[in-house]
């Protein structure tokens, strides 16, 4: 699941070495396997993905309005349903970011 990065010299390693093959540096293993570490990463990845779906929703409504001022009626439907599902998008992954806070590990 995870891939190793010497901090020697920044081979990529893999799960079984515990010695860099190329600058013989230990690998840290018991780090990777912290329940909380584990736990912070996937928690800033589904944040990062729930900021970006906000961030494609508001610009999608933000060239729909424009679009909307310039020509009308012409985009609308196609746009707003591209806004709608980055939306729904938004909301199913704020509803996994705030899943994933409640599982929180204590150290
Ligand atoms: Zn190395």
């Amino acid at each position: 699941m995870f891939t190793h990065i010497c901090k020697g010299c920044g081979l990529q390693l893999s799960d079984t070495d515990t010695h860099c093959p190329e600058c013989n540096m230990a690998v840290p293993q018991k780090e990777e396997l912290d329940p909380l570490t584990e736990w912070e990463n996937e928690y800033s990845k589904v944040r990062f993905h729930w900021i970006i779906s906000v961030v494609l929703f508001w610009t999608t409504a933000g060239i729909t309005a424009g679009l909307f001022l310039i020509h009308g009626q012409a985009y609308i439907n196609e746009l707003a349903f591209i806004a709608a599902v980055f939306m729904a998008l938004g909301v199913y992954l704020k509803t996994k970011v705030l899943a994933l806070q409640r599982k929180k590990p204590e150290k």
